[in-house]
């Protein structure tokens, strides 16, 4: 019975010994590292993460191993497949050994940097249309001296409205997301893509990059066709936006193959590429890596929602000055609405 409660909690728990290392894990453990549990049980906890040492949760272990005071501490891991995850993790001493909670709070922490990512936006960019149409309505009440002029006036005001109203709209749009239901259809990848590609390859910056499509699955796969349509469409914006102007062979390659329980995507280009201290930021909201071009800081905001309304995860590998490659696992949806 008390086994059962361990691993049937939602919680991550561990138990290692004296030397660190591990005795037993339960189930969570197991699903979110994807693991087996064969394959880690003795294991010391420096070979299991060997970032552990690095980021100084080695030493917040040998601590509560000499002093046997509890210890909780919020903690970042990336792992190569599945993305940033950050976990609330309480250690403690069981007999001369060691066990460990860890809460997922990636989603929390999330939550956290999008308010106060938005709250500065708010603060700063959002104001600066407000602050210019007062100005301009302070003008044309105390210093238009015509018509003409007034007329001049309101066409700004509106310009400014207009902006601040298209930034509204995209932030609507991105939490509709979150709650609107889905549609489940059967998704024909061939047929959505060359749409997408037909539209996106007349569009003015997209001329001298060659598209290469993939599409290599043979199981029907079910999921939101809309969403999706979302996600290519904002990921090959940005692959076109962010090309590399000195490229002669400028490329885009999206690369579809079946995966057990839904599918792989891939889009990669080979554009400006993103430098490695931004890549964690660039799925926050609003944040801009680059002035070279246009953009809102919306584009992969939308893109980390859709993929996790979708049941999925997204991964990015880039390298500057060579590309990007962004990848996706989608599970298939059952046939329902939800
Ligand atoms: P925006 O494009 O409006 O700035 P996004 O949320 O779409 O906002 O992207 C955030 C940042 O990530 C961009 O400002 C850019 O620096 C970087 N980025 C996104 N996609 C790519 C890409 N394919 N190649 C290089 N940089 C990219």
């Amino acid at each position: 019975m008390w086994h059962n409660f361990f691993d049937e909690a939602s919680d991550i728990y561990s138990l290692y010994d004296k030397d660190l290392n591990l005795i037993d894990v339960n189930k969570a453990f197991l699903t979110t590292f994807r693991l087996n549990k064969s394959d880690i049980i003795g294991k010391n906890i420096t070979q299991l993460a060997p970032d552990s040492v690095e980021s100084g949760r080695y030493d917040k272990f040998q601590e509560v191993l000499r002093t046997g005071h509890t210890i909780s501490f919020d903690d970042f891991m990336t792992h190569p497949s599945y993305g940033n995850f950050c976990f609330r993790i309480k250690i403690f001493k069981v007999g001369d050994g060691l066990g460990a909670v860890s809460t997922n709070i990636t989603d929390l922490t999330e939550a956290i940097n999008d308010l106060e990512a938005f709250i500065y936006k708010a603060s700063h960019d959002l104001r600066a249309p407000i602050t210019s149409i007062l100005g301009l309505m302070h003008l044309s009440e105390f210093e238009a001296t015509d018509f003409k002029e007034l007329k001049r006036l309101h066409r700004l005001m509106a310009q400014q409205t207009g902006k601040l109203d298209n930034i509204l709209k995209i932030l609507i749009e991105t939490t509709q997301i979150r709650t609107e239901s889905k549609t489940i259809d059967e998704i024909d990848f061939q047929q959505l893509l060359n749409n997408l590609l037909t539209t996106i390859e007349l569009s003015k910056g997209a001329k001298k990059i060659k598209f290469e499509l993939n599409i290599n699955t043979t199981k029907a796969f079910f999921s939101d066709k809309n969403l999706l349509m979302r996600l290519f469409q904002n990921l090959l914006d940005n692959a076109i936006k962010y090309k590399n102007e000195s490229t002669a062979n400028a490329f885009v390659k999206i690369d579809i193959q079946d995966e057990q329980g839904g599918i792989n995507i891939s889009i990669e280009d080979n554009g400006i590429g993103i430098p490695q201290h931004l890549q964690k930021k660039v799925f926050t909201i609003f944040f801009r890596g680059s002035d070279k071009v246009k953009g809102n800081g919306l584009g992969l905001y939308t893109v980390k929602h859709t993929v996790k309304k979708l049941g999925g995860h997204i991964t990015l590998q880039s390298e500057e000055g060579k590309g990007s490659m962004f990848k996706i696992y989608l599970p298939h949806e059952k046939i329902k609405t939800s």
